[in-house]
């Protein structure tokens, strides 16, 4: 007889949102986490009285009612709407595409011209069937706002050519023809007041949790601790790379507490000329209205990836998706151990898509 019915691995918003709806059905579950803090990459932390997200922006938006109701059990969501601004050079736009992104760019005003802009621009390139990113961009947005708003920054993110990149990913950003900023064009959207942790402490509330506890590092103990194990690491990692590595996307972050109020004036700042080492600064006292006397900002600067680093962003292609199905089909003949969110999945989730993943495999595992 095993000790635990499950074993997490992993206190991101995966292993966590399983391990609390495992323990609300009376399953004994033990949760582990290599880091020395719970909340994987959501995690926030209290500086200068400023929530400080670790690990990089992070804006809760979704248009799937049962995700938002349900992460509404755990904390107050404020009214935060994300409307990043853009610096090229000495210029500033406003994010994501739109009219004043346009009537700043083309000195124009209504709808009618910048369409008439745009299709200039398209027409010029003679694109019929975007087959990267690079083309997929001019021929929904033209050559102007790709040069100046999207090639260096794609290519600083992503350290490969915009010709080498799949097309879905700037299919994230809106284009509109109204003078709307919300980077966003979900129904819900906010950030919980007091920060990201305490959502993922309350769901862990009652359950053993051991931290600075790598399971690759305590195999043997912890391989057969547990009937099952939800592990949400590398997949990859966990079968020893036996069919290859995948490709990840690393991040370093830089943060600096500075003894001024306001330094930028927004939560979110893109430097989007590639010449800037970093891609964006956050402010983090603009997530919540801070009016802390001090603010926190981070530099967020793109890394490659190799063993070892943390690996932020899965990186998507033909090749990548293909070499995670064969570890996928691996763990679905073995049984024993159910890979979710991120990591475990491969896939770039946002956070409503990967409680709606969670709640999807605590469905198919517990009810
Ligand atoms: P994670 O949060 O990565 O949790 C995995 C946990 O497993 C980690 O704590 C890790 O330490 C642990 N672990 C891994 N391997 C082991 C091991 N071998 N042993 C023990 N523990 C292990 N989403 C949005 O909706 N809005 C945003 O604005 C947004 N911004 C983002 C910005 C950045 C820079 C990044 C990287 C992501 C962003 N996301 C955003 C996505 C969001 O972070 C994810 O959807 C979500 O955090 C994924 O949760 P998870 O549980 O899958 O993974
Ligand atoms: N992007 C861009 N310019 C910007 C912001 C984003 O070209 O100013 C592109 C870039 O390729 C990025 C993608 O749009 O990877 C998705 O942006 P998002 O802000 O959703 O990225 P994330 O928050 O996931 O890093």
């Amino acid at each position: 007889m095993a000790q635990y019915d499950y074993l997490v691995v992993g206190t991101g918003l995966f292993g966590s949102i399983f391990a609390y709806e495992a323990n609300k059905r009376g399953k004994k579950v033990l949760v582990i986490d290599k880091r020395d803090h719970v909340a994987g990459n959501i995690y926030t932390e209290n500086v200068e009285g400023i929530n400080v997200h670790k690990y990089g922006a992070h804006i809760f938006h979704t248009s799937n009612k049962e995700v938002w109701d349900y992460i509404q059990q755990f904390a107050e969501f404020n009214r935060y709407t994300n409307s990043p601004v853009a610096f090229y050079k000495d210029e500033v736009y406003n994010l994501p595409f739109n009219m004043n992104t346009f009537s700043k760019l083309w000195g124009i005003r209504t709808p009618k011209e910048a369409m008439a802009k745009i299709e200039e621009q398209k027409k010029e390139a003679g694109i019929t069937e975007p087959k990267n990113l690079e083309e997929q961009a001019i021929s929904l947005i033209g050559t102007d706002i790709y040069e100046k708003l999207i090639k260096g920054y794609t290519q600083k993110q992503w350290g490969k050519l915009c010709t080498e990149l799949p097309s879905f990913i700037i299919k994230r950003l809106p284009v509109r023809l109204t003078y709307d900023n919300n980077y966003f064009n979900d129904d819900y959207q906010g950030i919980p007041k007091g920060g990201y942790t305490q959502i993922i402490e309350k769901m862990l509330e009652g359950i053993e949790v051991r931290l600075n506890t790598d399971f690759l590092e305590n195999r043997e103990e912890l391989e057969n601790i547990a009937d099952k194990i939800i592990y949400t690491g590398m997949i990859d990692q966990y079968y020893d790379y036996k069919f290859g590595e995948l490709e990840y996307r690393s991040l370093r972050f830089e943060t600096e507490v500075l003894d001024e109020e306001n330094y930028q004036g927004n939560a979110v700042v893109n430097y989007t000329e590639y010449e800037v080492p970093y891609t964006r600064i956050i402010e983090h006292k603009h997530f919540e209205y801070g009016t802390q006397p001090r603010t926190v900002i981070t530099r967020e600067y793109p890394a490659s990836w190799s063993r070892g680093d943390e690996p932020y962003y899965a990186m998507n292609n033909e090749k990548n998706n293909s070499l995670y199905a064969k570890y996928k089909a691996l763990a679905d003949e073995e049984g024993h151990v159910i890979f979710g969110g991120r990591l475990g999945m491969y896939k770039y989730f946002d956070m409503d898509d990967t409680i709606a993943v969670a709640l999807n495999c605590v469905k198919k595992e517990l009810d």
